[in-house]
C-alpha cells in the first residue's frame, strides 16, 4: 500500500490542528477588547439605571420634609393640598405614582385617580417605619407593570409619623435610557429575575443555576414568571464564555460580565456578542489553513517531482541492468565463439599442413609421372648421342690409325659437345626430379622455356612436332622458381605432345609478350582442342586412357597451384582456328609493387 493517503490525512491533521490553534490563539486575544467594551457598556448602564433611580429617590427625599404634608399626617387636615403637592410633583419628574401613607400603611393622599388603597406589609414601607429609606420593586397584577418603589419615612415632631411612596415605572426608564444598545442588558434582583433590561425576551426570567426562588419574590412573581433562559459557562482566563439560548435577539455566545449594585438591590449584568472576535479567528484561522495547505501543495509537488525522478532513475538502472546483463551474455556468447573459432583455426591450420604436405606429395608425383611419360623418348635422346658418340670414336680411332689427326680431332670435338649436351639433359631431369622448395626469385623465362623443350625434344621429335618459338635475344625475367615454372611448361609442352598426338597436322606455338608489368607465355598446339575447358583444372580429371601415357590427371591442377604461388595465373581455351591455347601470366621482375 501507498503511504501517500497516510501522509496527506497526517498532514490534513496538522493543518486541522494548526487552524484550530491559530483560530484560538486569534480568538483569545480578539476577546479582550470586546471584553473592555463590555465591562465599560455594562458600568455605563448601571450608572444610568441607579442615577435615575437615584433622582426618584432623591424626589423622594424632598417630598418627605415638604411643609403640606406634614399637617395631613399630624391633624388629618390639608388634604387637597398635600395631593396637589404629590401630583404636581409626579408630573414633572414623571413617576407612575407618589403617594403619602400614615403609620399604619393607609395611604392619605395621592398623586393618582385610582389610588393604591394600602401599602401595608410591604417591604420598603416597613424599612420606612423604621426610619430609613426603603426600596422595593414588584409587577402589578392589574396592568402587568414593572414598578420600582422607594419609601422614605415622614417624622413629625421626631417620630416616623408616615411615608412617602414614589412608585416609578421601569418600561418609562429603560425607554429612555437604553432600549437601543446592542449588547444585552440586565439586571437581577436578589431572586436571580431579571427586571430590568434593555431586551424584551430576558424580562422576567431567570437565568438556569439562580438556585431556588426565595419565598419573598413570589410576592410579585405568581403566575406570571416565565421560564428559565438556559445557558452554559465556560472560563477563558479570567473571562466567562456563555452559551445562551434565549431568542433571536440575544447573541448565542457572548461574553458575560456582571457587576453588584447594593444601592438599588440588583445585579447588572451584560451578554456582548463574540461574534467578531469569532470572524477575525475564522480568517486568521482559513488564512493560516491556507497558507499551510498552499505551502503543502508545494510540498506535496516537490515530493511528487522528486519521487518521479527516482523512479525514472530507477527505471534507467532497471533498465541497465538489463542491457548490462544482455552485454554479459552475448559476451559470454562470443568469447564462446571466439575460442570455437581459435579450435577451428587450430583445425584448418592443422588440416592445411597436411594438405601442404598432400601437394608437395602431389607435386613430386606429377613430377614423377611427367618423367615416367618421357622416358622413353629421355631414352631415345640419351641412346641417340651414345650411338653418335660410339660412332665417332670408332671413326676417330679409324682416322688416327691412317694418321689422319685433323679429322679425329674434328670427330674427338664432336663427341665432346655430344657428352656435354647429354650432360645438360641429365642435369636438367635430375634437377627436374628433385623435390626442392627453392623460394621466389627473378627466373629467365627464356631459358624455362628452352631447359623444357630440351627435356621434351625426344618425344617432339619421336611425334614428328614441329616447334615454332622464337626466343628472345635477351633474358625475359619473372618472378617464380625456376624448377616449378620448367615443370608448368614442360607438363603444357608434353599435354600439347599428347593432343597431337593422331593429329594430321602436328605444330607447337609458343610464344612470349610483354604486356605491362606482365609477361605472358602462350602455347598453342594443333590437335583436336579441350573437350571440357571448365574441368581440365580439375585434379584427377583426365580423358586419357587409364595405362596410356601415364594420364593420372593431376598436371594441370599442380600445375595452376604452382602458377598461383607465384602470383600468377594459367588459363586454358580452345583457339577458334582449332587446337588448344594455354596462357601462363607471370609478374614481370622488378614489378610486383605495381602488379
Ligand atoms: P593428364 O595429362 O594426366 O590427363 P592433365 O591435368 O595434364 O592430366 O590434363 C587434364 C586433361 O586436360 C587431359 O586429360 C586432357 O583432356 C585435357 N588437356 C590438357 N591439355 C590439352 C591439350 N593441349 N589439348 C586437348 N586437351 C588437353
Amino acid at each position: 500500500m501507498s503511504r501517500r493517503p497516510i501522509a496527506i490525512l497526517l498532514f490534513i491533521l496538522a493543518v486541522a490542528l494548526l487552524s484550530g490553534g491559530v483560530w484560538w490563539v486569534s480568538f483569545t486575544t480578539a476577546l479582550q477588547p470586546i471584553a473592555d467594551r463590555g465591562r465599560a457598556d455594562l458600568s455605563l448602564a448601571a450608572d444610568r439605571l441607579v442615577g435615575e433611580l437615584q433622582r426618584f429617590r432623591q424626589v423622594a427625599v424632598l417630598l418627605a420634609d415638604h411643609p403640606d404634608l406634614a399637617p395631613l399626617l399630624a391633624q388629618g387636615q390639608g388634604q387637597a393640598r398635600a395631593r396637589s403637592v404629590l401630583l404636581r410633583t409626579s408630573d414633572k419628574v414623571g413617576t407612575l405614582e407618589i403617594l403619602l401613607a400614615d403609620a399604619e400603611g393607609a395611604v392619605l393622599a395621592s398623586s393618582s385617580d385610582a389610588p393604591t388603597a394600602s401599602v401595608t406589609g410591604q417591604p420598603h414601607f416597613q424599612r420606612a417605619m423604621q426610619g430609613a429609606i426603603g426600596s422595593y420593586h414588584t409587577r402589578l397584577n392589574e396592568t402587568g407593570q414593572r414598578v420600582f418603589s422607594f419609601a422614605v419615612p415622614v417624622f413629625v415632631g421626631g417620630e416616623v409619623a408616615g411615608a412617602v411612596i414614589v412608585d416609578v415605572d421601569m418600561e418609562a426608564v429603560e425607554e429612555s435610557d437604553w432600549r437601543g444598545d446592542p449588547q444585552a442588558i440586565y439586571f437581577t434582583d436578589e431572586a436571580g429575575v431579571v427586571f430590568v433590561s434593555n431586551r424584551s425576551e430576558l424580562l422576567l426570567r431567570r437565568q438556569s443555576g439562580a438556585g431556588a426562588l426565595p419565598p419573598a419574590a413570589l410576592g410579585y412573581l405568581p403566575s406570571t414568571l416565565q421560564p428559565f433562559f438556559s445557558h452554559r459557562a465556560l472560563r477563558i482566563g479570567d473571562l466567562e464564555l456563555w452559551f445562551v439560548d434565549a431568542g433571536r435577539y440575544i447573541p448565542a455566545r457572548a461574553l458575560h460580565f456582571s457587576q453588584p449594585l447594593p444601592v438599588i438591590g440588583m445585579t447588572g449584568e451584560v451578554l456582548i456578542s463574540t461574534a467578531q472576535a469569532e470572524r477575525i479567528a475564522g480568517l486568521q484561522a482559513a488564512f493560516a489553513a491556507a497558507l499551510s495547505f498552499a505551502f503543502g501543495a508545494l510540498l506535496f509537488l516537490a515530493a511528487e517531482r522528486r519521487r518521479a525522478l527516482s523512479e525514472k532513475l530507477e527505471i534507467e538502472a532497471r533498465a541497465n541492468a538489463v542491457l548490462e546483463a544482455r552485454v554479459e551474455a552475448r559476451t559470454r556468447e562470443l568469447s564462446d565463439v571466439n575460442r570455437s573459432l581459435r579450435r577451428e583455426i587450430a583445425e584448418r591450420e592443422e588440416a592445411e599442413a597436411a594438405l601442404k604436405k598432400a601437394q608437395a606429395d602431389l607435386v613430386q608425383a606429377g613430377k614423377l609421372s611427367a618423367l615416367g611419360k618421357m622416358s622413353a623418348g629421355i631414352s631415345h635422346e640419351l641412346n641417340q648421342p651414345l650411338m653418335a658418340i660410339q660412332n665417332f670414336a670408332a671413326n676417330a680411332e679409324t682416322f688416327l690409325e691412317r694418321g689422319n689427326t685433323e679429322v679425329a680431332a674434328s670427330n674427338l670435338a664432336r663427341i665432346s659437345d655430344l657428352a656435354r649436351r647429354m650432360g645438360r639433359i641429365i642435369k636438367n631431369l635430375r634437377a627436374f626430379a628433385r623435390q626442392e622448395s627453392e623460394p621466389i626469385s627473378d627466373v629467365d623465362i627464356v631459358s624455362v622455356v628452352d631447359a623444357a623443350l630440351e627435356v621434351a625434344h625426344a618425344r617432339l621429335h619421336q611425334l614428328g612436332v614441329t616447334v615454332d618459338w622464337a626466343p628472345p635475344p635477351a633474358p625475359v625475367k619473372v618472378r617464380g622458381g625456376e624448377v616449378r615454372l620448367q615443370q608448368v611448361v614442360l607438363n603444357l609442352v608434353s599435354n600439347a605432345a599428347d593432343a597431337m598426338e593422331r593429329a594430321p597436322e602436328k605444330r607447337l606455338l609458343i610464344e612470349l609478350a610483354r604486356e605491362g608489368g606482365k609477361v605472358r607465355l602462350t602455347v598453342r598446339d594443333t590437335g583436336p582442342g579441350i573437350d571440357d575447358p571448365g574441368k581440365i583444372f580439375d585434379p584427377f580429371y583426365s580423358t586419357k586412357e587409364v595405362g596410356h601415357s601415364e594420364g593420372m590427371g593431376l598436371g594441370l591442377s599442380i600445375s595452376y597451384g604452382l602458377v598461383q604461388s607465384f602470383g600468377g595465373e594459367i588459363r586454358g581455351r580452345n583457339h577458334p582456328e582449332g587446337g588448344a591455347v594455354f596462357t601462363v601470366e607471370l609478374t614481370a621482375s622488378g614489378m610486383e609493387q605495381v602488379a
